[in-house]
């Protein structure tokens, strides 16, 4: 009898054992996402494309463009091609590019995805007569055979820009411009490190407090390069917390703020699906840390902690997914302050009924950024993901209000900690 227990009971702590300590992947992951050694990745080849007659145009020739290759498929039927930087890789088919006609006409565009399916509602921009227009085309046809789609699209001389997100003030380069117009003397900037592209590691510093050892709220975003409206949210979110209003210039006198805008310089500059230059999906490297762009950020921060400069009491991951998402640690999980995000996500779905935002707990084990604050400061933290087609005006109420918020349970936080 005791034979037979024990045969049982072996294979059982075995699967128990492998499953809390060796985590894989979340469902929605490729193989092999956790091995974070260097991959080789494909670089796009900058060029400008012409074909039919009278031809049409597709250029990649710009930061943060993706569009493989272009070809006429029939008369006015003209495909795209959109390959990811390396396979396998999660369904997250970037692209952009610039596209115009010897003559006026309207095409047929098909998008045309290697190793994914469409996800992204195309975005046109361009300028006609010096006028700036933008409009998202929400009728393409999907075929389900392969995951491409069909759209109609009138073409002339004037370059229009084709994306899967608006480009404006989500590039490398417009963070680089806005940090050299940074005016507030309490914002500090420092570059913490090099991607494998030698493009700096951003950090930023807000930090006016006179406080020996003030709280620290940390901010990452763009470990995924598409994911543009969790990079609005951040972008609004940060602006709030440094703005002039009174809540924020309390918030800054017991806390001081570290943000990581672009951890990924490398994927946002060359149009990536998600990973960085060596083929690697940064949020599944805090771990082993092999990528750069992770041990720049983790050198930082552990620094903040070893001089006793700050106290680590929160952090936040901005992402985007295909809804509105909070992705708090497990409430069974003692943090400190301990279960934060709880606690403020009834506030962010009270603020913003309108988004339908849900929570989903996770545990601890994954090698994703939260984690690694949570093991590594004690510390509270959550992943924030944003719906893919939530629009700007409702992404900076989001931000803002969601900063608000945030500031108040913080505030109270720290005086229930120190007074
Ligand atoms: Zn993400």
């Amino acid at each position: 009898m005791v034979k037979i227990k024990l045969l049982i009971l072996v294979p059982f702590l075995f699967i128990a054992c492998k499953s809390s300590s060796n985590f894989t992947g979340f469902s929605y992951d490729p193989p092999g996402v956790t091995n974070t050694v260097d991959k080789k990745t494909e670089e796009i080849k900058l060029r400008t494309i012409g074909a039919g007659s009278p031809k049409v145009w597709v250029s990649n020739e710009f930061e943060s463009a993706r569009a493989n290759d272009f070809y006429q498929v029939n008369v006015n039927t003209f495909e795209v091609l959109i390959k990811p930087e390396n396979a396998p890789i999660n369904n997250s088919p970037w692209f952009a590019f610039k596209i115009w006609s010897d003559s006026a006409q309207v095409i047929n565009l098909r998008l045309n995805y290697k190793g994914g399916k469409h996800r992204y509602l195309p975005k046109v921009s361009g300028q006609k007569q010096g006028v700036q227009f933008s409009h998202i085309i929400r009728d393409a046809a999907y075929d389900t055979s392969n995951g491409s789609v069909t759209f109609g699209l009138h073409v002339d001389e004037n370059p229009q820009t084709v994306s899967a997100h608006f480009l404006d003030n989500t590039r490398f380069s417009d963070l680089i411009a806005e940090i050299e117009n940074n005016r507030k003397p309490f914002i500090t900037i420092d570059t913490i490190g090099f991607s494998h592209q030698e493009k700096p590691i951003i950090e930023l510093t807000a930090n006016e407090t006179e406080i020996i050892n003030p709280g620290a709220l940390l901010l990452f975003s763009r470990q995924h390069p598409p994911e543009v409206p969790g990079y609005k949210a951040y972008q609004a979110f940060w602006n709030e917390l440094t703005s002039d209003s009174e809540l924020a210039v309390t918030f800054r006198k017991y806390f001081l703020i570290k943000a990581y805008p672009i951890i990924n310089p490398d994927g946002v500059v060359n149009g990536h699906w998600r990973h960085n230059f060596k083929g690697i999906d940064l949020n599944r490297d805090w771990e082993n840390f092999n990528q750069p762009e992770t041990q720049a950020i983790k050198n930082a921060l552990l620094s903040l902690q070893d001089e006793g400069t700050a106290t680590v009491f929160y952090g936040i991951d901005f992402h985007s997914t295909n809804e509105n998402i909070l992705y708090p640690i497990n409430e069974e999980v003692v943090t400190s302050p301990d279960n934060l995000t709880q606690e403020w996500s009834v506030l962010i779905k009270e603020d913003n009924p309108e988004l339908n935002f849900r929570s989903e707990e996770f545990d601890t084990s994954s090698p994703i950024a939260k984690n690694w604050i949570y093991r590594t400061f004690g510390a509270d933290a959550v992943t924030f993901e944003v719906g893919d087609e939530v629009d700007e005006n409702a992404i900076r109420s989001l931000g803002t209000n969601a900063a608000q918020s945030l500031m108040k349970l913080l505030i109270d936080e720290w005086q229930k900690r120190n007074e």
